[in-house]
């Protein structure tokens, strides 16, 4: 069993795109830019934001954060996307979701123009990304994919089993390993809340990518001996015995599901920082296309 290490992986490039920065800033270049709009108190989404300033200093990216309260507008907030749009100092502009309740996140993610969505959540990065054109693709599949070539996990022909189907994980990762590309040219099965009898097909996986958000949901039963796993879930649980007061868990039960698994990635240290790497590596490209 080979452990996918998504720390060590981005740690590599990351190196890679600040060497690139330098290249480019001492060339007369523009430094890239990463403006990122983070709405109310969530303790997870400040985290996630903080991690996103800190690998920008990392790479040598500018950041710049706003913040607002919870009780914003939703026409306050798409002003300032629009204002944002309109600055050619901002290469990316990423708005931390989930919103309040009173804000539309469809009305927010379509202010974002598309050429600065590195988050790859607009409609028309969407639909790019889903006819295999070239375009900004969500920072989490993309980190996925990357961690699969980088460990040159072979995808193509086989069963790809996703447990999930969220707009910014499970759906776009379904498109992306379906598209005759590599990674991809895989035949794949979404799962949802919905679907009966969940281990009929984890059990037919040679690749099973669990994003749900149920922590250690998938067991060491449910599987088939040499299956490649991806272990996307987060879930914060409550744990007297850390500093914070809490643990992250993923979606595998690892002690069960590693023994049987051909490469698994860990949590944490597997999937997240895959992710923070990827919104870098859209970031630069978005510069890039200027
Ligand atoms: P989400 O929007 O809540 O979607 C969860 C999906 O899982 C839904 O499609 C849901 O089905 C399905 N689901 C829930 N319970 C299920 C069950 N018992 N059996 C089968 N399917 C079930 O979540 P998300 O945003 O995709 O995130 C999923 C997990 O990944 C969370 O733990 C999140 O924190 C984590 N995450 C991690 C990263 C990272 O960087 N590592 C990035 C993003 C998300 P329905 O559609 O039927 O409701």
């Amino acid at each position: 069993m080979v452990i996918l290490d998504g720390k060590a992986t981005s740690d590599k490039i990351k190196q890679e795109i600040a060497q690139m920065v330098k290249e480019k800033v001492a060339n007369g270049g523009k430094r890239p830019h990463l403006v990122a709009i983070l709405v109310g108190n969530d303790g997870a989404s400040q985290t996630y934001v903080s991690n996103k300033e800190r690998a920008c200093a990392q790479v040598g990216f500018n950041s710049t954060l706003h913040r607002f309260p919870a009780e914003i507008t939703q026409e306050e907030l798409i002003n300032k996307i629009v204002e944002i749009n309109h600055n050619n100092d901002v290469d990316g502009l990423i708005v931390q979701l989930p919103l309040p309740d009173h804000i539309d996140e469809d009305a927010v993610i379509n202010a974002i123009h598309p050429s600065k969505d590195v988050d790859g959540f607009h409609p028309e990065n969407v639909g790019k990304m889903t006819l295999g054109l070239p375009t900004f693709v969500p920072a989490t599949p993309y980190g996925i994919l990357r961690l699969l070539e980088e460990y040159g996990v072979e995808t193509s022909g086989k069963h790809c089993v996703i447990i999930g189907r969220s707009n910014i994980v499970g759906r776009p990762l379904a498109n992306l390993m379906s598209l005759k590309d590599n990674p991809g040219n895989c035949t794949v099965t979404i799962c949802h809340s919905n679907t009966k009898n969940i281990d009929n097909y984890t059990k037919q996986a040679d690749i099973i990518i669990a994003a749900l958000g149920s922590p250690r949901f998938l067991k060491g039963d449910m599987i088939s001996e040499g299956t490649v796993i991806v272990d996307v879930g987060i879930t914060r649980v409550a744990d007297a015995t850390k500093k914070t007061g809490y643990r992250l868990e993923g979606d595998v039960d690892f002690d069960s599901v590693a023994p049987k698994a051909s490469y698994i990635t860990p949590v944490p240290g597997g999937v997240g920082p895959m992710t923070i790497v990827s919104l870098m590596v859209n970031t630069l490209k978005a510069a890039e296309g200027k």
